[in-house]
């Protein structure tokens, strides 16, 4: 039977770590999050950030915006949150309205605020092997798991599943930058298990149940970063846990796993884009 990878108790083992720090700061940091519409899972993903930064003592502001709202509405907004020196980290939740474009809004976001790693300025630098100002959020939190259990990636080959740029593209690139031999998959991969069965770590990140413990190498890692409701209304990820944990040597749950990795890199990410603008 697998270990469980838990992300519940990592995120706070990272979270008390990093109030202990906070707590020394003579100033703190302050979170922006732009939510636009009403989309009820970013709802409950923007409470839980603001949540979590008001327990740290992370000053945290929500901007709620009808999905109605302009798109010169919202580059206004961030200028405006850009000048602010009060202002540390600014968070645009996706997905946005489809009449918005998400490039203009997230390259709007002033690098040295953009705490989720997404601005051409922090992705450029993290493609082209060198360091961000931040990492971005989900796969930096895949990283501190992987590095908590004691997962080695140098010389390991990875295989992630999803191109995302909020999930597949960055955490190819950053397993790649620590040196594993990383084949990146997708909707039009042909015959997924041939290659998923060569993986000594596999993480899916496509938000439909697609991984199987037949398709595994024995013994391998499988981190299951998906998260979506069945048909039954049940809280699911890419992987059938069952099958899956009877071949695999670690395996993360979902919920539990990734989800709660996520919103701690969150936290770090705003703590050290204000230690790092205010050098
Ligand atoms: P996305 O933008 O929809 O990307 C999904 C990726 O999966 C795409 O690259 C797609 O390929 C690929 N894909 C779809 N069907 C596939 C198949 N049958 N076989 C192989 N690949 C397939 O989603 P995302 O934003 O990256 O999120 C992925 C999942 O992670 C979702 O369930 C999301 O809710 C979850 N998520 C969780 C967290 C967390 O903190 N736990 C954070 C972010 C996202 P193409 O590129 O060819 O379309």
């Amino acid at each position: 039977m697998a270990v469980i990878l838990d992300g519940k108790k990592l995120r706070e083992k990272v979270l008390s770590q990093l109030k202990l720090k906070l707590d020394k700061f003579d100033s703190k940091p302050a979170l922006v999050v732009i939510l636009a519409g009403e989309n009820p899972a970013s709802k409950i993903y923007v409470n839980n950030k603001k949540k979590t930064a008001e327990n740290l003592g992370i000053n945290s502001i929500v901007i709620n915006y009808p999905s109605n709202v302009s798109e010169k509405e919202l580059l206004t907004k961030i200028e405006e949150l850009n000048n602010d020196k009060n202002i540390t980290a600014i968070l645009v939740q996706l997905p946005l309205p489809e009449h918005i474009s998400k490039e203009n809004v997230i390259n709007a976001i002033s690098p040295q605020k953009d705490v989720d790693g997404f601005t051409p300025y922090n992705f450029g630098r993290l493609f082209s092997g060198e360091e961000p100002l931040v990492y971005p959020c989900t796969p930096k939190g895949v990283l501190i798991m992987l590095d908590e259990y004691g997962i080695k990636l140098e010389g390991k080959h990875v295989v992630v599943i999803g191109r995302s740029n909020i999930v597949g593209r960055p955490l190819a690139q950053m397993l790649l930058n620590r040196n594993a031999t990383v084949t990146i998959c997708h909707s039009k991969t042909e015959n997924l298990a041939k290659i998923t069965k060569t993986a000594d770590i596999v993480i899916s990140a496509v938000g439909k149940n697609i991984i199987e413990g037949e398709m595994l190498k024995s013994g391998c890692v499988v981190i299951d970063v998906g998260i979506f409701k069945d048909e039954s209304g049940k809280t699911r990820g890419d992987v059938d846990f069952e099958s899956v944990s009877q071949v695999a040597s670690h395996i993360s749950p979902v919920p539990g796993g990734v989800g709660p990795m996520t919103i701690a890199s969150l936290m770090l990410n705003t703590v050290e884009l204000f230690e790092k603008n205010s050098l």
